[in-house]
């Protein structure tokens, strides 16, 4: 086997600070936006001449679409970020059609890439995802840490190339996280990015990337945006303030420079459907129909 091209793909889940899961959506004021983080990324994208991927929420699609025309790689997150675990299998099937449907109109073309809200996902949800004519998916985490994130069965599958999933032509891509000991470390969330001690986050880093050859970063709007705060609706815990702010200001500098590791460590950069063209091209043709 030849050696495998490293690679890495960041990706940003849009969405605004109250669709997030810890806060209570009908406490938010939602007249206040923090969608003005993607417009930062975008810059940060455009300056460091790196690509994304981006999943969408259906109902931010009209917000949204002129700024991410030139994108290459935009994909679904459902319509309102409602968990799919908490749908049932029907309910999910709607939600994330009518978010595909909501994307094309608004984008005028093609969208078949979807990352499930808090990757929540199962194999019977994903099953319907490839039925629905979707042709990947990036919710599989391997973080049984994490109360709301899904497990993602994977059996029946053909491994790609490590962390990516395929049957016949639809792929999975797995959400990068490093194994310490018994313990699994998240290393590619814009949360860990902001939460943890640089130190720390660039020491599991650096060790994940000189073993690996496929890496994923996910980030949020919010994350990036320059704008205040928003008052949290009351009664919101002191922990999850402090999860939702500490280290937003830092946040622009550290992905510059999550960047320039990646590249000192040989890592280039694509999006999703990119290494998806790629991989399948390399492939016999019938292997894949
Ligand atoms: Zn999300």
């Amino acid at each position: 086997m030849t050696a495998l091209r490293k690679t890495a793909v960041l990706s940003m889940d849009v969405e605004d600070w109250y669709h997030l899961d810890y806060f209570g959506r009908g406490q938010c004021n939602e007249n206040i936006s923090m969608l003005d983080g993607v417009e930062r990324y975008l810059g940060i994208l455009a300056q460091e001449h790196v690509p994304s991927s981006f999943f969408v929420l259906g109902e931010l699609a009209g917000r949204v679409a002129r700024l991410l025309n030139g994108q290459p790689d935009v994909g679904a997150h459902g319509w309102s970020h409602r968990r799919p675990l908490t749908m049932s299998v029907d309910e999910f099937a709607q939600d994330a059609l009518r978010t595909r449907r909501e994307l094309e109109d608004r984008l005028g073309r093609e969208v078949v890439g979807y990352r499930a809200p808090c990757f929540s996902m199962d194999r019977k949800r994903l099953d319907r995802l490839q039925e629905l004519g979707y042709n990947y998916d990036s919710s599989r985490i391997d973080f049984a840490g994490h109360p709301l994130y899904g497990t993602l069965d994977m059996s029946g599958f053909d491994v790609a190339r490590p962390w990516i999933y395929q049957r016949q032509s639809f792929l999975e891509f797995e959400i990068s996280s490093l194994a310490c000991g018994r313990r699994r470390f998240p290393v590619a969330g814009g949360g860990y990015l902001r939460l943890l001690p640089w130190p720390l986050m660039r020491f599991l880093l650096t060790r994940y990337l000189r073993q690996e050859t496929f890496y994923v970063l996910y980030i949020h709007p919010f994350e990036l945006s320059t704008r205040p705060d928003p008052p949290l609706p009351t009664g919101t815990p002191r922990a999850t303030r402090v999860r939702f702010s500490r280290g937003r200001h830092a946040v622009a500098q550290r992905l510059r420079t999550l960047i320039a590791i990646l590249r000192k460590h040989g890592f280039t950069f694509s999006t999703f459907a990119s290494v998806r063209q790629e991989l399948l091209s390399q492939q016999a043709p019938e292997s894949v129909i």
